[in-house]
């Protein structure tokens, strides 16, 4: 037991260990830095473990997502079929197919106001309908606006559905690369990341309505304009109303019969070095050389990552010098940072300024700053426990559905509460597709029905509240 927890443990380091960005450019919020007084000493860098293992690791290739099942000894009892629940996904799958040429064929880049307005106005349409109350409200600094639903019931449990309207994608996409479908794979901008989640909420919402199920206490929706690039007009919105749920489902799609349990956090460590210009030619030595000062900072900080941990720190871009007979006065480089412990940015963090204090070249200064940008989802018991039901669900379908945890970031870091029981949160609830943010994007759409059945099933078994469906530790 302690043996296979352990082997747990390792395959999400593992697993999280290089992963790496298949976000877009993501906003600057969260910033602390800190600036080191100049040095004069001139001594080389304090012998660390100086192997080169964490960048090894990175580069080294590793699969998009690791496995998280439980070990092969861990029954996994399916929950019975609903047959009714999935007659009623299956009589949705062409409503749900028009739906999504609808909402594929509007462009709605993060930075596309009026496209992302097209598309909140379907979707704030489609949620009246359905008998929510619907608000849009503007998410500065974002273009878009965000939709939030609320649909109130007769129960207790507060739950909360996530996606979101923006794409990767530019104005002239869908025209260029409309909708369209050749054997069960379906193409065009956003159709599976995340369009097919937004939709999927939709008709799950729907379905709950033909049942007339409304067992739940409080039933709330986000659609956010902006998680392609941070969801820094969201995030605060996501954290707020999750603290105050039960479970949080989020529809990010999975890139097979997954659900995701874990996701990594994404910062960027910067350093900023000042030194003094001057001849390169005629007196060089009354300079302060701040590109060497960096490439010596650069060297002394290659090993913040800690690969047990899963936390990478990468060099990804310098900046000095702009006359070839100067010497540069100014240097500036810029770490990639992933994490899936959140303690670990404070460390790297520390163990960054500890080390800046000792400089190369004297009379320069090195600027540390930390722009956190998107906490990490990380592992936790109340996760797994949704992960379970979702298994034991798809399994009464006669369909295996492994947890995982993915490289990227997603708006499941916002509604993760480290520490905190609830809300339980499910990440990976969209539609099963690949090749995100490229145009070869596709999305299975075998995965349509079940997916629907899945997420309908979920809410009403989480709204029951009963032994099956507990989210907190018994
Ligand atoms: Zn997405």
């Amino acid at each position: 037991m302690q043996r296979s927890r352990r082997a747990l443990i390792e395959l999400v380091a593992f697993g999280t260990l290089a992963l790496l960005a298949c976000r877009g450019p993501e906003p600057k919020t969260g910033r602390s830095s800190v600036t080191t007084a100049p040095s004069s000493s001139v001594s080389g860098p304090t012998p660390r473990a100086s192997t080169s293992a964490v960048a090894t690791a990175a580069s080294t290739s590793v699969p998009p997502s690791a496995s998280l099942a439980p070990a092969a000894s861990v029954a996994v009892m399916p929950l019975p079929r609903d047959d009714s629940a999935l007659a009623l996904a299956g009589a949705r799958r062409a409503a749900y197919l028009r739906d999504l040429t609808t909402l594929v064929n509007m462009d709605s880049g993060t930075d596309d106001a009026e496209g992302l307005a097209r598309v909140a106005a379907f979707a704030e349409r489609r949620l009246r309908e359905l008998g929510a109350e619907v608000e849009v409200r503007p998410a500065p600094p974002s273009a878009g606006k965000l939709v939030r639903a609320t649909f109130r019931g007769t129960g207790t449990r507060k739950l909360l559905l996530l996606a979101h309207l923006d794409t990767v994608f530019g104005k002239g996409e869908a025209a260029r690369r409309p909708f369209r479908i050749e054997g069960e794979r379906a193409f065009g901008p956003g159709v599976a990341d995340d369009k097919g989640g937004v939709v999927l909420v939709l008709h799950a919402l729907a379905l709950l309505r033909e049942r007339a199920f409304r067992s739940y206490g409080v039933l709330s929706v986000i659609f956010d304009p902006d998680e392609e690039k941070g969801s820094s007009g969201s995030r605060d919105l996501i954290g707020t109303l999750a603290a105050e749920q039960d479970a949080v489902l989020s529809f990010e799609p999975p890139d097979g019969e997954r659900v995701i349990v874990a996701t990594n956090g994404i910062a960027l460590l910067e350093l900023a070095v000042k030194g003094r210009a001057s001849h390169a030619g005629s007196a060089p030595e009354q300079g302060r050389n701040a590109a060497l000062e960096l490439a010596h900072q650069v060297v002394r900080l290659k090993d913040l990552g800690d690969v047990r941990k899963g936390t990478t720190v990468n060099f990804t871009r310098l900046r000095s010098g702009e006359r070839l007979n100067i010497i540069p006065d100014q240097a500036a480089a810029t770490a990639d940072v992933r994490y899936s412990d959140p303690s670990e940015l404070s460390r790297v963090e520390a163990s960054a300024r500890a080390l800046v204090s000792e400089h190369l070249v004297p009379d320069t200064t090195v600027k540390v700053t930390v722009d956190a940008r998107r906490p990490p989802f990380a592992r936790n018991p109340a996760s797994e426990r949704l992960a379970l039901l979702a298994s034991r669900l798809y399994l009464g379908l006669g369909r295996p559905l492994e947890p995982v945890a993915m490289r990227y970031g997603t708006d499941a870091g916002f509604a993760y509460r480290p520490g905190h029981d609830t809300p339980a949160v499910l990440e990976g609830l969209g539609i099963v597709g690949q090749g995100l943010h490229t145009p070869e994007e596709w999305a299975d759409l075998e995965s349509v029905v079940p997916r629907i059945y899945l997420s309908l099933r979920l809410i009403e078994l989480i709204s029951a509240g009963d032994e099956i469906s507990r989210t907190r530790a018994p």
